[in-house]
């Protein structure tokens, strides 16, 4: 079986549409095909401050909310990214390995640098590209499952591996992005000129799963829409409507194509509140599941810890050749 690996961070308790649709449905089908390693990022998560509790408590929301989305522990490895010391090893040798200018021309770290301002920009938010890199070489994926921010990453962990392979020989798989066209960027609800996010939505644009049900419905009832009345799918001239009719269409499993003819001769509205509706269907079933998942903590660190020794042993492997290549003397 071809291998997948992804991860998700921890920082803001409820993950978003975004990550949903963008994300985690993939992860969810990926796991039937692939041997895959999905893991909760927090050592990504204190590349920006982390209050103590905060990430601990957080670190396992989103663990219960992966296993809420459909991750099964049976068919898919489940860790979190700081019970595998690989990690931040072989993070350093890729360190050794990138430009400081190829780092430099990474827009994620561009954009947020920009808005934290540099005397607040930590190092670590600097490198952070290349210690993903480690995590998607350690387990010698072929397939990455994420949305389009993270393309430019993906791009730079092919570029590293093959960098690293023609250097010392053949080490590690190159890797290729499994980015879901449809799904790949989902839009803020209240400008759907940026992408929904975590960090940049405003709350009243940004739908968390694990929001009041309520509450959801009538984020997406104000939904920015465009002018004129007709419902049909053009990102470039109605960007709120097609991303209603993006997120309405996969939740669903309808085509477009079925809701443009469903909603002819109707407005906005209409198409609005019944998408509200279908969000409330898919969200308190799952924030149901959340809740179970963290009401026996003891289980889900048990199953985390498996997930960890899983992934762990594939990862030293890894190393472990990675070090020889380079021509570190062995331990022992
Ligand atoms: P931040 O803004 O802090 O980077 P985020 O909202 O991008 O947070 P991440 O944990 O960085 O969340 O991303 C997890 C996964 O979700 C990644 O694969 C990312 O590409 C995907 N993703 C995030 N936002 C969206 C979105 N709006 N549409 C589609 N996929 C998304
Ligand atoms: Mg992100």
């Amino acid at each position: 079986r071809p291998r997948a690996l992804s991860g998700i961070q921890p920082t803001a308790g409820s993950f978003h549409l975004g990550n949903y649709l963008g994300a985690i449905r993939q992860y969810t089908a990926l796991q039937e095909s692939h041997d895959a390693f999905y893991m909760v990022v927090d050592l990504h998560a204190i590349t920006v401050p982390q209050d103590p509790a905060v990430l601990r408590a957080n670190t396992r929301l989103a663990a219960a909310q992966l296993l809420a989305a459909g991750l099964d522990p049976q068919r898919c490895t489940l860790f979190v990214q700081s019970h595998v010391p690989e990690h931040a090893q072989l993070g350093w040798v890729m360190n050794c390995i990138t430009g400081f200018g190829e780092a430099s021309r990474m827009t994620q770290f561009k954009d947020k640098s920009a808005k934290q301002g540099a005397d607040r920009t930590t190092v670590g938010l600097f490198t952070y590209p290349v210690l993903q890199v480690a995590d998607i070489l350690l387990y010698q994926a072929d397939s990455v499952p994420v949305g389009e921010d993270q393309r430019q990453h993906v791009e730079l962990t092919r570029d590293l591996a093959e960098r690293f392979n023609g250097r010392f020989g053949h080490t590690f798989t190159v890797p290729s992005p499994h980015i879901v066209k449809e799904t790949a960027k989902i839009y803020d609800l209240q400008d759907p000129s940026i992408k929904m996010s975590k960090s940049a939505s405003t709350t009243k644009g940004l739908i968390n799963l694990l929001d009041e049900p309520k509450a959801t419905a009538k984020k997406v009832k104000s939904a920015v829409t465009d002018t004129g009345s007709e419902i049909v799918f053009d990102a470039e001239n109605k960007p709120g409507v097609s991303n209603l009719l993006t997120i309405f269409s996969t939740l669903t499993g309808t085509t477009i194509g079925d809701l443009e003819a469903r909603y002819t001769g109707k407005g906005y509205g209409a198409l609005k509140t019944d998408l509200a509706d279908v969000m409330v269907d898919f969200v308190t079933p799952f924030r149901d599941r959340t809740q179970e998942f963290l009401e026996d903590p003891e289980t889900l660190d048990a199953l985390l810890a498996t997930g960890a020794e899983k992934a762990r042993a594939v990862a030293a492997e890894t190393l472990a050749t990675a070090y020889d290549r380079i021509g570190f003397l062995p331990a022992k």
